[in-house]
């Protein structure tokens, strides 16, 4: 297979350098491997700072945002200023392992309006090969807007689907990271939950954005919701849906230590896919935006 969701220690909460992965993924024999750390974003902390108000009604949104502020990036992100110094190093990889692995830059992003000028420019100005979008969050990077968070609702969810749609309209992403991220914090695949699966699944048929089926999920085991045994995300309601609809998905590691390739997890990964005759691809078509 190969792999286009490979995050480094760079992002605040992952482990491995960059090398770390690119032979993680040679030891696999993978082809093609793509770099996608959370971007990092400029003004990061302007941007924050207009999210505090949002923080006040939670101690742990609060505290993490604390964290942030200080830190300007991590937990999550990279700082801005160090994003040359990670595309230098990718670069300088690209090099020394290109008879062995083609090696691609990207990033994963969230849908966040202030910013699509600028991930628009990352792509012009051939910073990057790819974007994904990883829709972690609602409209600011905050805990109390975390679509992974315990509890979800349907406000927050129809806004999900909102921001995953504009996304799609986009043509900045070229594929959709766990896109149904939103049940780690739903009980019950509800009607809510297929009608908003349903819409996306249609966009992204529409506009040929492949879905992912990730290995995060997966890593977390299965978990017992509404009296079924299930991943917390990769939901099987979600993927029988986007098989009726027939659309691309491909394989996402979303590795943030370099054991994260290994043979078994692939393994788990296709055997999803397999359960619900997924239209797998292997090869990522990159997508450049509008205004190409
Ligand atoms: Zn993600
Ligand atoms: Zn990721």
């Amino acid at each position: 297979m190969n792999n286009y969701h490979t995050h480094t220690y760079r992002c605040g909460h992952g482990y491995g350098s960059e090398e770390d992965m690119v032979k993680a993924a040679i030891d696999l024999n993978m082809q093609e491997l793509g770099f996608s750390e959370h971007v990092p974003l400029p003004f990061y902390r302007l941007f924050l700072l207009k999210s505090l108000p949002h923080t006040l009604g939670s101690l742990h949104s609060f505290l993490s945002w604390c964290k942030a502020f200080i830190l300007n990036g991590p937990g999550m992100r990279m700082p801005y200023k160090k994003r040359k110094e990670h595309q230098k190093v990718v670069q300088e990889l690209k090099q020394k392992y290109k008879n062995q692995i083609t090696i691609y830059q990207g990033y994963e992003c969230e849908y966040f309006k202030e910013y699509l000028d600028y991930y628009q420019r990352l792509l012009d100005n051939q910073e990057v090969d790819y974007l994904i979008l990883g829709n972690h969050f609602d409209r600011y990077p905050i805990h109390s807007y975390y679509y992974g968070k315990k509890k979800v609702d349907d406000e927050m969810l129809k806004h999900y689907q909102q921001d995953v749609i504009k996304a799609i309209h986009t043509n900045l992403f070229s594929y959709i990271a766990h896109p149904d991220l939103f049940m780690m914090g739903r009980n019950k695949f509800d009607d809510l939950c297929k009608e908003v699966s349903l819409a996306i699944c249609k966009e992204a048929k529409k506009y040929d954005v492949p879905l992912e089926v990730n290995a995060g999920g997966i890593r977390k085991g299965l978990v017992c919701r509404n009296d079924e045994m299930v991943y917390p995300y990769n939901n099987d309601h979600f993927f029988h849906i986007s098989q009726e609809i027939d659309n691309k998905v491909i394989l996402g590691i979303d590795a943030h230590h370099p054991q994260q390739f290994n043979t078994k997890d692939i393994e788990l990964l296709n055997q999803f896919v397999e359960k619900h005759h997924l239209n797998k691809i292997n090869k990522l078509t990159f997508k450049k935006g509008n205004s190409h």
